[in-house]
């Protein structure tokens, strides 16, 4: 218990160090929940503040630890070991892969959420000085535990607010990939994080890009901030096509190599909708502020144009290792995993604005980040349930979007709801979308 007092009031030392020196610096800054710094000798300062390089790894836990970003924190975690090491791997069922992981990494913790599979795991088939916790309370106190000083929450879904807001709720520092908790609370999550000290830095590659970009500014000199798209495999399929579209097809990303649901999102292009939402509340910009564009190298992760004119863009080879090592070691840079560039062989970066009319899905992003309120909500939860029914074959690839703009368009707007509207309002269009389907 005394340890516990020490090691949350020295957590809450660090983090408020870092809040100050942000509205130090920027003086005019959006929300200091998110905000990168804008100079780097105030990190470095910050550094100085709280003893310089961590004398010991940072304890990370991986929410979804079995998922592509959980398997790819892991390597990142692997190779520097000096800066991190696992302290919980949670997932959903997927048993198999998470002993594997857990005797590879030896975590002091694994959560299995689902009790079903729990049920599954044999006595002894965990590495010794590993412990089993099951469901989803259990994750959520674990999460908030004194000896976690990172969370990664890499969790797909909806599913994935729980835990994130459990890590807010407790000051932590949040590497969010799951981009739906802002997307369905994003001002109560902002809200939260701010009460606590808690602290999020993203893993998604755009906004990890724009994160970075913004350190070369101050709120007030951004005009707009462009976040880039691949496309995906139907970049320069006709629209008519687009109707017959198969699972398979659109499972095979040209560029990214993630889990089906969000594959599926960048073939509708919903992801980008999605990630419009994320950007709006993380940042705390007016939708207006916020562009799209096609970009099929993805080599071009996102871009901040400021007040005269110049766009600070960050690039790298796709490889989420890297906006997952950052949202890691921030303030920090750090050597790790991330492939290079061979700037000895000839590259092209193409741009172009995504067409409308074969990608609807981005202007129902613009509107549900414009709109604010449980529209964030309810278009997430709307695709959930369509990109279900579109895998398990009960609805056409082109559906997906127009089922979603119905429902967005059809749902009771509540301008400033409560994490329990916000939940009433996701099993609402979940239940729209099955009855759509079954008319
Ligand atoms: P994935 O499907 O590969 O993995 C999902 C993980 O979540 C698994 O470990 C699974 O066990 C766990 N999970 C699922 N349901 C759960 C539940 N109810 N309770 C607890 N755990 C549960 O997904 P992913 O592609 O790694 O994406 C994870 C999140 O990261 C998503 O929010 C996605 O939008 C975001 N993201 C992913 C990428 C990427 O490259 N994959 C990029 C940017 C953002
Ligand atoms: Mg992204």
């Amino acid at each position: 218990m005394r340890e516990k007092t020490w090691r949350q009031t020295h957590v809450k030392v660090e983090v408020s160090a870092l809040n100050f020196y942000t509205f130090v610096v920027t003086h005019r800054v959006l929300s200091p929940v998110a905000m990168p710094f804008t100079h780097r000798s105030a990190a470095a300062d910050v550094r100085a503040m709280v003893g310089g390089k961590a004398a010991e790894p940072l304890r990370v836990a991986v929410l979804g630890s079995t998922g592509s970003i959980g398997t790819s924190t892991l390597d990142v975690i692997a190779a520097c070991p000096e800066r991190f090491s696992p302290y919980l791997l949670a997932a959903h069922r997927s048993t198999r892969l998470l002993l594997e992981q857990a005797h590879a990494c030896r975590p002091r913790w694994v959560v299995v959420v689902d009790p079903a599979a729990a049920a599954e795991i044999g006595v002894g088939a965990l590495p010794e000085g590993t412990c089993l916790a099951v469901g989803p309370e259990a994750l959520d106190d674990l999460v908030q535990s004194p000896e976690v000083d990172r969370v990664v929450s890499a969790i797909v879904g909806a599913a994935g607010l729980r835990s994130t807001w459990a890590a807010l709720e407790a000051g932590k520092t949040v590497a969010l990939a799951n981009k739906e908790t802002l997307v369905m609370a994003g001002p109560l999550a902002m809200r939260l994080a701010e009460r606590t000290g808690g602290r999020i830095v993203p893993v998604d590659s755009e906004h990890s890009a724009i994160h970075q970009a913004l350190r070369t500014g101050v709120a007030d000199e951004v005009t707009r901030i462009v976040l880039t798209a691949s496309g995906g495999p139907f970049r320069t399929r006709s629209s008519e096509s687009l109707v017959h579209v198969t699972p398979e097809e659109a499972l095979k990303h040209p560029t990214w190599s993630m889990g089906p649901k969000i594959t599926i999102d960048s073939a509708t292009m919903m992801n980008k909708a999605l990630e419009l939402i994320e950007a709006r509340w993380l940042f705390g910009l007016p939708a207006a502020k916020l562009a799209v564009l096609v970009h099929p190298q993805s080599i071009v992760h996102s871009m901040v144009e400021f007040v005269d004119g110049s766009v600070i863009a960050q690039l790298s080879p796709p490889d989420m290792r890297l906006p997952i090592q950052y949202a890691l070691s921030y303030p920090e840079r750090i050597d790790g995993p991330t492939r290079r560039f061979d700037f000895t062989q000839a590259m092209t970066l193409d741009f172009a604005p995504p067409d409308p009319d074969r990608f609807p899905a981005v202007r129902l992003g613009h509107e549900a980040a414009a709109r604010g309120g449980t529209a964030g909500a309810v278009l997430n939860a709307a695709n959930e349930e369509a990109v279900r029914g579109f895998l398990d074959g009960a609805i056409r690839f082109t559906d997906i979007a127009e089922v979603c703009a119905r429902v967005l368009e059809e749902h009771p707007f509540q301008p400033d709801p409560s994490l329990d509207d916000v939940r009433r309002l996701d099993g609402w269009a979940r239940q729209e979308v099955v009855k759509w389907a079954c008319v």
